[in-house]
């Protein structure tokens, strides 16, 4: 095993508290799940549950479409009285004032708003204006994600110029949990666009090295069911219990990646793993 990156003192947590969302995106990860209806139905249990994880913690809620929850604004008023940073994943296709609030409520420790494009679903034009207003109005970071489709791509050059100075990251899209086969010059433009949400690579390969997730990063859903990262979630390996039932049991340490993709961002970004080939 390489050698562990420093302990991260911050925690992160990515939570994907409903399955609902008002698009149907044809790369939909979440597409080929057999109920699209499920939200976290308890949040105070999962408040409590938060309040109980060791050190300091970022809360990163996600979806589907998390502004969907009719809870959403209420639990993060809840996360940031108990002192979490409170990060969002979201379409942006939410009320512009309901938006506004969310960045509002979480400006004493603000964290990430990532505001994913959507192209067969959202006007890019309208959408970067809603976001640069909403940008303005956050305390913490705003960046721009879409998701780098066939049809998408030769576009994404521009649009991410069109978007400056916000930041405008591009995701491989993925077909039976896979990169799709890309063409070399695909893979090329890709590259140049910085591949998988900037790390460079378009499906970054950290197997063997230590990662702090499972200890200082995890993934749970709306039924609280917690594993390591997306990747083990995806091989029902190395679940780390249950938030809600007490059964949940972090790790203290980084232990060896078990898996060839990595498309967990957090763990890369906040330097739990060490990544570049
Ligand atoms: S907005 Fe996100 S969660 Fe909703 S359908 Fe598209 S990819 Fe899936
Ligand atoms: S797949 Fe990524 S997040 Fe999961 S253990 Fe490996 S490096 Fe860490």
């Amino acid at each position: 095993m390489t050698l562990a990156p420093p302990y991260p003192l911050e925690g992160v947590v990515s939570w994907n508290m409903n399955t609902t969302c008002n698009y149907r995106c044809t790369y939909c990860t979440q597409r080929f799940l057999d109920d699209r209806t499920r939200w976290a139905r308890d949040l105070p249990a999962f408040v409590a549950a938060f309040a109980r994880l060791p050190g300091d913690w970022e809360i990163k809620l996600s979806g589907g479409e998390p502004f969907l929850h009719p809870g959403f604004l209420g639990l993060v008023e809840a996360l940031v009285t108990q002192g979490r940073r409170v990060s969002v994943v979201t379409n942006l296709s939410a009320k512009e004032k309901t938006l506004l609030r969310f960045a509002s409520l979480t400006a004493a420790r603000p964290g990430v708003i990532s505001a994913s494009l959507h192209l067969e679903h959202a006007d890019p034009e309208a959408f970067r204006a809603k976001a640069e207003r909403l940008a303005a109005a956050h305390a913490g970071r705003l960046c721009v994600t879409c998701v780098a489709t066939r049809t998408n791509l030769p576009r994404l050059a521009e649009l991410r110029a069109a978007f400056a100075p916000l930041p405008f990251k591009v995701q491989p899209e993925k077909q039976d949990r896979e990169v799709i086969d890309y063409g070399e010059d695909e893979r090329d433009a890709l590259e140049a666009l910085g591949g998988h949400n900037g790390t460079g690579e378009i499906a970054p390969d950290y197997e063997g090295r230590a990662c702090w997730a499972g200890a200082r990063y995890f993934i749970v859903d709306d039924r609280g069911e917690a594993y390591r990262c997306y990747p083990s979630r995806r091989v029902r390996g190395e679940r780390l219990g249950n938030l809600l039932d007490g059964t949940f049991r972090p790790r203290f340490a980084a232990e060896p990646c078990r898996y060839t993709y990595c498309n967990c961002t957090v763990p890369r970004e906040r330097g739990m793993v060490r990544g570049g080939p």
